[in-house]
């Protein structure tokens, strides 16, 4: 089965790897720092900090921005279901906006009427959870300027994202947000098998990170509130876990960063060549915004039902019965069993759920050839003008 996604790993990443299990530390040593760094200086932002996954990232910045119990979280449902998880995590309670039909993005004329009727409810978010679907941005300048408004806080779900860019700074830079969280599981666009990394401005912020990634402890005598027993002291100040990376991930993930430019590239030649390869069936191709560079995690095709004679579902089956894993991204989370025990149900986000019964991601990955490509072509044609 061609996958719809998958990892590159070369000599370099093996020989790093290899380097630091051959060296004295296989956690908390000098690998994360390096890996941090590089990725802040990739991204132009100040701080970072990296944990066990995207997860663990969203789950520490919410803390951070000091989400609990009697606060709201607002997301997009056509999202991976850890975004909204991470605030039920916290305690809080999570809702949605649906999303723009041609970005696939939250819509900012929702997120504007949510706001005004949440306002006047006095139910307004504590925080907004911007999802850059498919590796392309949102609309970041103009959820910023509604949180200068509507007093809300920022974090941008960027797991699709390293490697984008909006308005011509790098996805991350947190220009227009609070935080940013990058997911490296090995379908997204560099690997560290599991891992993520958040990223900020904000230095309380990232102190707050720094410490819930491990335990809430700090071995900083400033930190402390109490003088310390001795040189063996730390102190636990608040209640955190344990989310850190492990050397071995960071390197891998340092020796990954190097080559994000050419990953990025072959993406995005492969995206315009599905563009002009399917241009004549009966689907509407990826809208591209003229604000942002996608990174292309995904590459998402949605049948025009109208215009072809088979159905959404016979299509997908079809073309993993050819050996191609296609796969749909995102079934609306709303509508996951877990959230409609919450009150959610089906009708709730309408432009979502259309999407949900149209949408399939074709493969989309450094490796894929052309040759292949064209054949993942090849057979789409075949089946939608049967
Ligand atoms: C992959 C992904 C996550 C979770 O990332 P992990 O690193 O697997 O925890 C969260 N949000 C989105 C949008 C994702 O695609």
């Amino acid at each position: 089965m061609i996958p719809y996604g998958r990892q590159c790993i070369d000599a370099n990443d093996i020989n790093a790897v290899l380097e630091v299990l051959r060296s004295d530390w296989l956690t908390q040593g000098p690998a994360i720092a390096n890996f941090e760094k590089r990725v802040c200086e990739k991204v132009k932002s100040q701080y970072g900090v990296a944990v066990s996954n995207a997860t663990a990232g969203l789950h520490i910045a919410y803390l951070g921005l000091g989400l609990g119990p009697g606060d709201r979280l607002w997301t997009s449902p056509n999202t991976f279901v850890a975004s909204a998880n991470a605030a039920l995590y916290c305690g809080a309670t999570v809702d949605f906006v649906d999303i723009d039909p041609k970005s696939y993005n939250i819509s900012i004329t929702c997120l504007e009427e949510k706001l005004k009727t949440a306002k006047s409810a006095n139910k307004l978010p504590k925080i907004v959870t911007a999802v850059h679907f498919s590796g392309q941005s949102c609309d970041m300048k103009s959820i910023y300027e509604l949180s200068r408004t509507y007093g809300f806080a920022i974090v941008e779900d960027a797991s699709h994202a390293i490697g984008g860019s909006y308005r011509d700074t790098p996805v991350g830079c947190c220009r227009y947000s609070d935080a940013a969280v990058f997911s490296f599981h090995p379908v997204k666009i560099i690997t560290t098998g599991e891992g993520g990394l958040v990223t900020t401005n904000n230095s309380e912020l990232y102190e707050k990170m720094t410490r819930l990634r491990s335990h809430g402890i700090t071995r900083d005598s400033d930190k402390m509130t109490e003088p310390s027993h001795g040189p063996w002291y730390y102190q636990q100040l608040d209640l955190g876990w344990n989310y850190r990376m492990t050397d071995l991930q960071a390197a891998l993930g340092y020796s990954q960063m190097t080559r994000l430019e050419e990953f990025v590239s072959r993406r995005t030649r492969l995206a315009r060549r599905y563009n002009d390869l399917l241009a004549s069936l009966p689907l509407s191709t990826p809208w591209e915004t003229s604000d942002a560079n996608s990174s292309w995690h995904l590459y998402v095709v949605r049948l025009d039902g109208q215009k072809s004679q088979i159905t959404h579902r016979q299509l997908f089956e079809s073309m993993r019965g050819a050996g191609i894993g296609v796969n749909l991204h995102y079934i609306p989370v709303h509508i996951q069993p877990y959230y409609k025990r919450l009150g959610f149900k089906m009708g709730d986000f309408p432009e979502a759920e259309k999407y949900y019964s149209e949408a399939m991601s074709l493969p989309l990955y450094f490796g894929l050839s052309d040759d292949t490509q064209d054949s993942i072509a090849e057979t789409l044609s075949s089946l939608l003008l049967a």
